[in-house]
């Protein structure tokens, strides 16, 4: 069975800069599952899926047009120190979830921190990388109707359901 929409797909990958640098992988015997068609997964990937069948292998380089999108220079936003609840501990690195006045909520990272202000940039991580990914198909099968209902995998590593 190959890659389509509104089928299930399970899959391994590695994550990797341009520099070789490994930035993610899925766990030794833990694929990443999704619904294949939906958008679930970033765009240049879910295109380069299609078609493939279980078993298969391969190497794809994403755009960051196609993967986080190129960096927002407008999302990097210096604060006042004293807005962070627990102000002494914040540092470089650490990262916060706020809602933007639509009520959108978005992660942001420190990225800079002096006695006074605090450097926080609203992109994601990985915005503006091209990202390499090598990737092996481990289960494709039909979604059922619930699952298509729901818009969602249930099952081993699908949404979890109280
Ligand atoms: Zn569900």
């Amino acid at each position: 069975m190959h890659i389509a929409r509104n089928r299930v797909v399970r899959f391994a990958y590695t994550l990797t800069d341009d520099k070789t640098q490994v930035l993610d992988r899925s766990g030794e015997g833990e694929p990443l599952t999704y619904l294949h068609g939906g958008g679930a997964i970033i765009p240049g990937l879910e295109a380069a899926l299609e078609g493939k069948r279980a078993g298969e292998s391969f190497n794809v380089r994403v755009a960051a047009v196609d993967a986080y999108g190129e960096r927002d220079d407008d999302l990097v936003q210096s604060v006042p120190r004293d807005m962070f609840e627990d102000d002494d501990a914040v540092k470089v690195g650490m990262q916060f979830e706020t809602s933007d006045d639509d009520g959108e909520t978005r992660v942001v990272t420190v990225t800079g921190a002096d006695a006074d202000n605090v450097t926080v940039d609203g992109n994601h991580p990985l915005a503006g990388m091209p990202l390499n990914f090598a990737v092996t198909i481990v289960e494709v099968r039909d979604a059922s109707t619930e699952e298509l209902r729901h818009g969602h995998v249930h099952g081993p590593g699908g949404h979890p359901h109280d």
